[in-house]
């Protein structure tokens, strides 16, 4: 038999299927040995074909095949072969998505040595008898072992020497069994508590009654959505199916977890970043083997290889997490689509905000529209005062803080409550300018502004890291009036501590929560202190439910709403109602108090009337109007190289080409243009784009796909991305 086998070197050149023999059957999927330019490199069989157009005598061999299963199961293969032609992704890199690195460089499993004495209890006796009085820890380890019946060895030895329990399994006095231990430990399951209410038993019912489809569930926060999609995983698994579940950023979330693990005990698997490798692996295997069935993760989740797949739901569905935009670069939800569709089960995409992409295809007929438009026990949605802070300062106030919002924080405060703030940048100043002569520090290797840390008293570049010395003066000239303008997290704290000086303030933000498990302590932190106070970046959103807080501050709204980016409003809609949604989502009641330059703008309306329906309809028609997404795609075609010369060049033989192709499509293109990029440089790396917005068209796409190939030159590295989000 002939096997195609894709080897394991990340090189564009040899991104393609190669031909080699074996007498034996071999499973599509498997991970072999192949030789390959002189060398043996590892590879992973993608097909199998029965003519080649190798010579008979020079086809080689496969060396070996590595394990006994496939590490990528049939529906995974196919579901590669799809992201491969879609994305126009190379094969090894979507391989690295199915098979973690944990798994390929098979870091294996920690194993348990468990140690008894022989049973036949004579040889023992003797044994026993023959020792002189002397060998003390040899005695001591039998006795211990008679007393207690078993022990790790690992303990054992600590207690009586690894050279003692050594010598006993040499001299067959001790037996040692082993078995695997993971890494990660779940608590145990528990009795279901909660009884669905109405609402939510309906839909719960309609999705796991109805043949499959994909479902956008629109509920408010706080309408008890985690409960939904634990119920139609629960009756996946009582159907004998899997589950897959996902989550933005699962650290954020440590509370999702906790209610899954209760629910589903060890049949929960999960998969983030923050795992370290042997965690992942034991994770990996436990998801392949079918002990778990339940998998919950973030984007890169949806690559878990479970069997037999019930039911697959992302949750907070309008999350930017969700596009993958470094090289391999998806969109998690059509990647999900797929894979739903394959597996003949349903998606269920579910979140307080949908994105307008999302409700527009449940408004057209391709999603079914689920609501949940009240909170649990019909609570009150928090009301939002929105406060104008161009009034504020006309009025003699020049804090960052609004009167109103110092006033509900202090009554917050008094009455033993929690209250969370957010502010849209980390650090302390987001920017310095000399008053002088305008000048602005920025990173050397990257086109933007450096933000001031007090903490280490340093400016950082958000974009690649880097560190610069705090200016004493204004290098271009020497003045030492150094203005800082903005207000990030750091900033926040210090002058919230000046106010509240007793009262605990969290913070959770880049810089907080660098090291492993940072976030859940943050976040346990902050729950058990009453009153406190915790500040953060867009991190704080993410799904937290605080019974106790009762007010949110939302220092900055509008800056989300000036970037170049169609979306911006859609994505103010979203934050400001997703971070007002923490608020009063128990027996006491929340308040919102949002701070703005620009109060009148419609969509702070819409947030404050909860009318998701009416800035739906506003910004859909928008969209329709202007052919922006969802009614039309959005491509960028990044162009990137060291060399600003090289990348220009490529970038403009794109844009006559591309241009050619708009001639003779004119109805299918509504826009073109190539530009420098809005961040012309990151790590040194200069970037020109092309965007355009075509209508979806497969034929188009892929002309696009030959154009950029057709454009090719050494030193320059093109992204073609479908589903652009971020123009920076
Ligand atoms: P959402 O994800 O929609 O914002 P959650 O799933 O976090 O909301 O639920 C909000 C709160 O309501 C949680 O504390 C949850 O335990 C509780 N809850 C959910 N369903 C019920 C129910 N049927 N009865 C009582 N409490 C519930
Ligand atoms: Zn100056
Ligand atoms: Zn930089």
């Amino acid at each position: 038999m002939i096997y195609q086998v894709v080897v394991d070197v990340a090189n564009n050149n040899v991104d393609r299927l190669f031909d080699y023999e074996y007498d034996l059957d071999i499973p599509i999927g498997s991970h072999v040995l192949v030789p390959f330019g002189g060398r043996t490199v590892e590879g992973y069989i993608l097909s199998e074909t029965t003519k080649t157009d190798i010579d008979q005598s020079k086809i080689k061999k496969i060396s070996r095949v590595l394990e006994d299963t496939p590490p990528i199961k049939e529906d995974l293969l196919k579901l590669l072969h799809f992201m491969c032609e879609y994305y126009h992704l190379r094969y090894i890199d979507v391989i690295r998505l199915l098979i973690p690195q944990a798994v390929r460089q098979d870091v294996g499993h920690m194993m348990e040595v468990t140690c008894t004495l022989n049973d036949d209890m004579s040889v023992v006796d003797e044994f026993v008898s023959k020792t002189r009085g002397s060998a003390k820890n040899i005695l001591g380890a039998i006795q211990y072992l008679r007393e207690f019946g078993a022990s790790t060895k690992s303990d054992l030895s600590k207690k009586f020497s690894l050279a003692t329990v050594n010598k006993l399994i040499k001299d067959k006095i001790i037996v040692t069994h082993s078995k695997v231990r993971y890494r990660v430990k779940y608590g145990a399951q528990e009795k279901d508590s909660i009884k669905l209410n109405d609402v939510q038993q309906s839909i719960v019912d309609e999705v796991t009654n109805s043949a499959p489809g994909v479902y956008l569930l629109h509920g408010v926060t706080g309408s008890g959505k985690t409960e939904v999609y634990m119920n139609i995983i629960k009756h996946a698994l009582s159907t004998g199916k899997s589950a897959i579940m996902l989550v933005p950023e699962i650290s954020l979330t440590p509370q999702v977890v906790r209610n899954f693990s209760k629910k589903f005990g060890e049949d929960i698997a999960v998969l983030h970043s923050g795992l370290s490798l042997g965690e992942k692996y034991d994770e990996w295997m436990r998801i392949y083997s079918g002990k778990a069935r339940v998998v919950i993760g973030a984007r890169s989740a949806i690559f878990a290889p479970v069997d037999n797949l019930g039911a697959i739901i992302i949750d907070e569905e309008h999350d930017g997490s969700y596009f993958s935009e470094s090289n391999p670069r998806y969109y998690t939800h059509e990647v999900a689509r797929f894979r739903a569709k394959e597996s003949g089960c349903s998606l269920v995409l579910g979140s307080a905000t949908p994105s307008i992409d999302s409700y527009h295809l449940a408004k057209i007929g391709q999603y079914k529209l689920l609501t949940m438009p009240e909170r649990i026990n019909k609570l009150p949605m928090p009301s939002i005062e929105i406060v104008d802070m161009a009034a504020e300062h006309r009025q003699g106030n020049d804090s960052i803080f609004s009167r109103i919002f110092l006033s509900e924080l202090e009554g917050c405060i008094a009455d033993g409550h929690q209250a969370m703030v957010y502010i849209n940048r980390r650090g302390f100043a987001s920017f310095l300018m000399c008053r002088e002569c305008g000048y602005i520090p920025k990173c050397e290797d990257c086109d933007v502004s450096l933000v001031y840390h007090k903490e280490d008293n340093m400016l950082k570049c958000h974009y690649c890291g880097k560190r610069y010395r705090m200016l004493t003066g204004c290098p271009e000239c020497g003045s030492h009036e150094i203005k800082l303008g903005g207000v990030g997290t750091e900033r926040v704290c210090k002058e919230l501590a000046e106010h509240f000086p007793n009262v605990p303030i969290y913070r959770m933000d880049n810089d907080t929560t660098r090291t492993k498990n940072a976030h859940a302590k943050i976040l346990a932190d902050f729950g058990s202190h009453s009153p406190s106070i915790l500040v953060g970046t867009q991190m704080i959103s993410k799904g937290h439910d605080f019974p106790n807080v009762t007010l949110v501050g939302i220092l900055d709204a509008d800056l989300s709403l000036f970037f170049n980016d169609f979306r911006a409003t859609e994505k103010t809609y979203q934050l400001v109602t997703q971070v007002s949604g923490r608020a009063g989502r128990a027996k006491e009641s929340g308040k919102v108090v949002l701070q703005t330059y620009f109060p009148k703008n419609y969509v702070y309306r819409y947030v404050a009337n909860y009318d998701y329906e009416a800035f739906f309809d506003k910004e859909d028609n928008l969209r329709r109007i202007t052919h922006f997404p969802p009614y039309s795609r959005l491509i960028r075609i990044l162009v990137t190289s060291k060399d600003d010369t090289q990348a220009k060049d490529v970038a403009h033989d794109m844009f006559l080409k591309l241009k050619d192709l708009r001639r003779e499509n004119p109805e299918e293109f509504y826009f073109l243009e190539a530009m420098r990029s809005p961040v012309a440089r990151i790590k040194s790396v200069c970037r020109y784009q092309i965007v355009l917005r075509i209508s979806d068209s497969l034929d188009i796409i892929n002309k696009i796909y030959d154009i950029e190939k057709e454009c090719r030159a050494r030193d320059v590295v093109t992204f073609i991305e479908l589903n652009a989000q971020n123009l920076k």
